[in-house]
């Protein structure tokens, strides 16, 4: 049994149940080291079988060694297989992830295997998740490192005549070349208007017919996902483009220092909407601050103004306020910080003063 596994049985007793069937993959992934999908854990405190069917086979015999594995054979129905696997575990209550499992599972699952009392919980292991452990931490790190030397490479050989979804894949390619395994998710690239809104898909838009630009993008490296975001003008930005851009590089340095173990996530969030505030510019600020980052690119803590949320020691989290303005411009900076023992140390070092968000074209 590994750490991770065994943290979860440990909490079995406080959860009163005998079992805990793990179906959220990114979970199993966490807990088991297995990168496959379609297959699901049971852990008790005796033991912890894979679930999964014979294409994984191979993959589950290299990636998750001493691991008990049932296959699944083709001819035997999903829910006929899990009422053998979990019938025979001889367990009464199991829990399940309520969050992740759908009603028509829970279903079917509550009519083949009607002796079974099934207990919804919600991020339990998403809290454990939180934390991240050393190894964890060096694997961030390089996401990180390799998500910044890929766009310092695109932004040195960047054109007027190039649109944003050229952007979009000369970064992938530039991410696969340095080793990771692509994007951690689909990046905004936002010409001008684009960039105003926070969740824009990067489309055709040529970028030398707009002065401003928004990039917001991550790399995954080992299942791992990095999230940075900087934005530019091109040529001398005027004072309205920079006054702005002054407020919120204030606002995310003042949220950064706010970060310590002990701290509630909306307090964070605080330290930031004051400074835009003070600026005339929080209404313009129309998400969150932040979120944490690993095996997903959003998951806990999350830093909002209604989150409570405590940082801790070993969290991973993103600190990206941002300011709209419609049918013109947006500017997001964003960074990922490690909370440490101490307060926190902030992971990406790419510049993002005053001077750096003017682009030569
Ligand atoms: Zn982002
Ligand atoms: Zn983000």
């Amino acid at each position: 049994m590994n750490d991770r596994i065994r943290k979860l049985v440990d909490q079995l007793c406080e959860l009163q149940v005998d079992a805990f069937f793990v179906t959220d993959e990114v979970n199993v992934r966490y807990l088991t080291g297995f990168t496959g999908d379609s297959s699901s854990l049971v852990v008790s405190a005796d033991a912890q079988t894979m679930l999964s069917d014979g294409r994984y086979k191979e993959q589950l015999d290299e990636e998750c060694p001493g691991l008990a594995v049932e296959i699944k054979s083709p001819s035997e129905k999903p829910i006929d297989f899990c009422r053998k696997v979990l019938g025979g575990c001889g367990v009464q209550r199991i829990a399940i992830e309520a969050d992740q499992m759908s009603v028509a599972r829970l279903g079917e699952l509550k009519q083949h295997l009607p002796a079974v009392q099934w207990v919804e919980t919600s991020g339990v292991i998403g809290q454990h998740r939180m934390i991240k452990d050393a190894e964890e931490i060096e694997i961030l790190r390089s996401a990180v490192r390799i998500n910044e030397r890929a766009l310092e490479s695109i932004l040195a050989k960047l054109g007027p005549d190039w649109t944003e979804q050229e952007i979009a894949y000369e970064l992938e390619a530039t991410i696969r070349r340095l080793g990771a395994t692509g994007f951690s998710f689909d990046p905004i690239i936002g010409a001008g208007p684009g960039g105003a809104k926070p969740h824009y898909r990067s489309g055709l838009e040529v970028i030398g017919d707009h002065p401003a630009l928004l990039v917001d993008w991550g790399t995954n490296l080992g299942g791992y996902a990095s999230d940075l975001t900087r934005s530019f003008h091109f040529g001398n930005p005027p004072s309205r483009f920079l006054s702005a851009y002054e407020a919120v590089l204030e606002s995310q340095l003042a949220a950064i220092e706010a970060i310590r173990p002990g701290v509630v996530a909306s307090e964070v969030d605080a330290a930031a909407r004051n400074v835009l505030k003070k600026a005339g510019l929080d209404e313009y600020f129309v998400h969150g601050l932040g979120h944490g980052v690993g095996l997903q690119i959003h998951e806990m803590p999350r830093l909002s103004a209604v989150s409570d949320d405590v940082l801790a020691e070993g969290m991973v989290i993103t600190v990206e306020p941002g300011v709209y303005f419609e049918g013109e411009f947006g500017i997001r900076i964003e960074d990922d910080v490690l909370v440490t023992e101490s307060g926190h140390e902030v992971l990406s070092q790419m510049p993002k003063g005053l001077d750096d968000c003017r682009l030569i074209l």
